[in-house]
């Protein structure tokens, strides 16, 4: 078999010597975790911070890190952007309460950095929310209102000339800064996170699928080479939760794909984008970009594959028509650059839930089995935030986040495959050929018009926006 293409950042941070060995027999844990992403590894982490006695171990099917956790933009956010679908889903109270927790998370992150000693490059230089064309103006107002009406202000309002300023690109028209978003190097943060698990006792399998999970209690995670029996079983496998029959209806598994350039530091002093913010613009297929330690430009575009009964081909690693349409995003936003060379390319999988917001819950209703999915393409800071709530379902507890309106109940489903893959691909090909005309400052076709009205309802991932 082919080794899977990787992203630039595993490709700085990955060395094959770090990797822990496959599941082989039999084995018995307190807690089995299926998936070792972010969510994967906080549970783990929260787990034996919580309590060093509890047994916990992880079955990873790639290496950890190797699906969306090493492959993502590294963009930090809070869920401040979506808190008009939190106060849908949870009432205004524990909405606030909710989008704090989320901003919350993002300094746990520094902390937990500092104190295990992860260089995971976490810069907390904002998140830039802007539009870079005419219909994209004021995209965040809903957002900015709903907060002020709430009693919080999370944004900071800049004139044009300043986000042109920072952006480093004066294609961007007006936006708001969002002070508490923050980037990491995904590629390190993960494998630190690895690192700090297995110091503390977790213990890892890498390159062991999950192949049957037996429901009975005690559950049994079973894997080509052994069983791994638990008391409880946390899954967290991201998009492949669109495999999951009780999940099926509630995850669509779909691409977000990114290019990156070569280093242009002294580039980036000359168009001024120098204060390290993450920058999205407000599409429905959102870009979003930021800058790396190292002087490139990470830049990514969501919401392109889709796939078929959460079947992800190797198209969702790599896919070059899409790079190209990545690239082409760039070229548009940074005409400034036109000349840098793209270095790298890669995509991965992004877990759209009907709400955009995560669902966490008890499979099927069972007690010992608790699943964590749906981040949107929103879940470096929010999977801290999941994995509090997944440790606290582990040891039993229901109040606070583990009782909050995310978990278990959550409302909305997609339409089973094939029906919601041809309409997400026809909705798809609307908001492309909507935004295409957009960026050129065209008005749209009808039909496109039309088909990406639908969007909403829930099949393009977005990064920020009042999703719903
Ligand atoms: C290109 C891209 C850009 C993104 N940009 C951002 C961003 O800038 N900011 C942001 O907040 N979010 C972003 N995201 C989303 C973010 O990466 C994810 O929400 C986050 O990493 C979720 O972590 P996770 O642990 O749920 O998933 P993952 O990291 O995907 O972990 C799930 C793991 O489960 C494993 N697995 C699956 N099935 C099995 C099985 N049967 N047996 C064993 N293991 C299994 C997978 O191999 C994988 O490693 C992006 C995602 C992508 C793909």
């Amino acid at each position: 078999m082919s080794a899977p293409h990787r992203s630039l950042w595993l490709e700085q941070a990955h060395t094959g010597s770090t990797e822990a060995p496959p599941l082989v027999g039999a084995d018995h844990a307190d807690v089995a975790i299926v998936g070792g992403g972010f969510l994967g590894l906080w549970t783990a982490i929260l787990l034996k911070e919580r309590d060093p006695a509890i047994d916990v171990a992880i079955v990873e099917r790639d290496i950890c890190g190797g699906g969306a956790s090493g492959r993502n933009g590294g963009f930090v956010l809070s869920w401040w952007p979506k808190i008009a679908t939190l106060v849908k889903l949870a009432g205004e109270r524990e909405a606030v309460d909710l989008a704090r927790a989320a901003e919350a998370a993002i300094g746990e992150i520094e902390d937990a950095c500092a104190r295990y000693r992860i260089d995971a490059q976490f810069h907390r230089g904002g998140y830039l929310w802007t539009a870079a064309t005419e219909v994209q103006r004021g995209a965040w107002a809903p957002a900015v209102r709903q907060c002020a009406e709430l009693g919080v202000e999370p944004f900071v309002q800049l004139s044009p000339d300043e986000v042109a300023r920072r952006a480093g690109s004066p294609v961007h028209l007006e936006g708001v800064l969002e002070p508490s978003g923050a980037t990491v190097h995904p590629g390190y943060l993960v494998r630190g996170l690895v690192r700090v698990a297995r110091n503390l006792g977790v213990r890892v399998y890498e390159n062991t699928p999950m192949v049957e999970l037996d429901r009975r209690r005690p559950a049994v995670v079973r894997t080509p080479g052994g069983a791994l029996t638990a008391d409880r079983v946390v899954l967290a496998v991201n998009a492949h939760s669109a495999g999951i029959r009780e999940l099926h209806r509630r995850i669509v598994a779909i691409s977000s794909d990114m290019v990156a350039t070569a280093p242009i530091t002294e580039r980036l002093e000359e168009i001024g984008w120098t204060g390290g913010e993450c920058i999205s613009d407000s599409q429905l297929q959102v870009h979003y970009y930021r800058t790396t330690e190292d002087g490139r430009i990470a830049f990514g575009k969501g919401g392109w594959g889709i796939a078929l009964g959460g079947r992800m081909g190797a198209g969702f690693d790599r896919d070059q028509r899409r790079a190209a349409d990545v690239t082409r995003g760039f070229r548009r936003l940074y005409p400034n650059l036109a000349d840098v060379p793209i270095a790298h390319d890669w995509s991965g999988p992004i877990d759209r839930s009907p709400t955009g917001i995560p669902l966490f819950g008890r499979l099927g209703g069972r007690e010992h089995i608790l699943y964590g999915a749906g981040f949107s393409g929103n879940g470096v800071g929010p999977a801290r935030l999941g994995g509090r709530i997944l440790a606290d379902l582990a040891v039993g507890e229901t109040d606070g986040l583990a009782g909050c309106a995310l978990v278990d109940g959550q409302p909305g489903s997609f339409p089973p495959d094939p029906v919601r893959w041809i309409g997400a691909h026809a909705v798809r090909t609307g908001v492309a050929a909507k935004e295409a005309r957009e960026a050129e400052g065209l008005q749209p076709g009808r039909i496109a018009n039309a088909l990406a009205r639908l969007a909403p309802a829930g099949m393009i991932p977005k990064k920020s926006a009042s999703d719903d």
